[in-house]
């Protein structure tokens, strides 16, 4: 890494997705540009992501795939900077790739390989990128900005922050980004762990621990917010990708509501086989619609188990019911451990939505998952950093 460019134009805070390509969009426009990465490599993060494929962007990428105090901030960058502008930077770079499911396309190898594409762009651009730096003030002199660091002084008369969330603090998260927010006169929104595991304690917990491993395809809700996709129970409580993708939208002491049968109607079907005289047990009859473990479990905690024909109607439409209306409080979330995103963080309104320049501060700059809009589960997160780099790197 070339270290050393004490004073340039632009000086960005944060060697993540969104701060990579702000900084190579810079460049490629002639600015002087350093990037100051906390951490001893940049691309932690995307090195992890998507299972070690990176899940680089979501085809269907629209603004209500975001959650964020203003759903109208993110609009403006999503559409300057596309899904496709990204795929046709991967396909340049001669990067392999394929869709999974439902527009989420990863690497066929490795992630490091858009971590390799986000370097050599910056190279390209002519940015300078200095990993292992401490910082311990920033402050504004007047007519550029100047970051005190463990490693000297560097000055610029544009900063952008893009220190992304506070999830795994371990690959380098920290709250440098909130502060300096705070310093300049931005409001922030509560911050909290986002696409994580529900964690239960106490009964649920016994009960459920067991089915550590099964997974099955659900819907679940929580107010009037609905995913479909697969629920995995662990030692621990919920997960899986249905659960990540609610756990953005719950809070403390809320309960979830879970369809375990998504696309059946139980009841009907339950009524049917008992008109049909049918003698099977109903721990057979749901064996065959739920992973068996499952099955076995809620008919020995819930339901009494005996033939389906000896049932009366109301009791089967309240089995129905129980099963396709399954409510559980979650006592937290794994935190921010093992999240994926930060929700909240840098209040949209003290930001521009076309430039990312602050209105408290002209010269300063905010992008990616730092500000206050957090993507669902599925490339979209990505797909935000690039687009907000962009419009940014594009503004400096
Ligand atoms: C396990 C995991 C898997 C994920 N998988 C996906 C996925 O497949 N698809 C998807 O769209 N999203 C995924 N995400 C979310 C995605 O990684 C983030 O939303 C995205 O990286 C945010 O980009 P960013 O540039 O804002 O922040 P980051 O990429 O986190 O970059 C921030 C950078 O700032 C640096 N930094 C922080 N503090 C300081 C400091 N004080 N001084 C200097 N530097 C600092 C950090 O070291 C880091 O390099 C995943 C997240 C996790 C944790």
């Amino acid at each position: 890494m070339v270290s050393g460019a004490r004073d340039s134009q632009v000086l960005v805070i944060g060697g993540g997705a969104a701060g990579l390509m702000c900084a190579a969009t810079a460049g490629y426009r002639g600015k002087t540009v350093t990037v100051l990465e906390g951490s001893n490599r940049c691309g932690k993060k995307i090195l992890m992501s998507g299972g070690g494929r990176c899940n680089f962007t979501n085809t269907g990428t629209a603004p209500d795939n975001f959650l964020s105090r203003n759903p109208h901030f993110c609009k403006s960058a999503l559409a300057r900077y596309r899904p496709s502008d990204f795929i046709g930077l991967v396909e340049r770079h001669g990067i392999a790739y394929h869709e999974k499911e439902l527009g989420q396309l990863f690497c066929d190898e490795s992630s490091k390989q858009i971590v390799k594409l986000l370097l050599d762009e910056c190279d390209w651009a002519g940015v300078h990128i200095a990993t292992g730096i401490a910082i311990s003030s920033i402050r504004f002199a007047g007519d550029r900005f100047e970051v005190e660091t463990a490693q000297g002084i560097y000055r610029a008369e544009k900063l952008v922050v893009a220190t992304g969330g506070l999830s795994i603090p371990s690959m380098g998260a920290s709250g440098l980004g909130y502060q300096i927010a705070r310093q300049f006169g931005h409001a922030l929104i509560d911050t909290r762990a986002g696409l994580v595991p529900f964690t239960l304690s106490g009964k649920p917990l016994e009960q459920y621990a067991e089915l550590a491993g099964v997974a099955l395809p659900i819907a679940v809700r929580v107010g009037g917010t609905e995913f479909r996709n697969a629920l995995l129970f662990t030692h621990r409580g919920l997960s899986g990708p249905a659960i990540l993708q609610i756990s953005s939208y719950w809070s403390l002491g809320q309960a979830i509501d879970i369809d375990l049968l998504p696309g059946r109607d139980a009841g009907v079907e339950l009524i049917a086989l008992q008109q049909q005289g049918h003698k099977a047990e109903l721990k057979t009859v749901l064996a065959e619609w739920l992973p068996k473990r499952l099955a076995q479990l809620l008919c020995t905690a819930f339901f009494s188990n005996k033939p389906v024909n000896q049932y009366k109607h109301a009791e089967l439409r309240d089995i129905a019911y129980a099963l396709q209306h399954w409510r559980i409080t979650p006592s937290g979330t794994e935190g921010y451990r093992t999240a994926e995103v930060t929700l909240g963080g840098v209040d949209t309104e003290g930001v521009s939505s076309s430039s990312f320049e602050s209105k408290h501060q002209p010269g300063l700059y905010f992008i990616g998952e730092v500000l206050d809009v957090t993507g669902h589960l599925g490339g979209y997160n990505f797909q935000w950093a690039w687009a907000s780099g962009h419009a940014a790197g594009s503004a400096v």
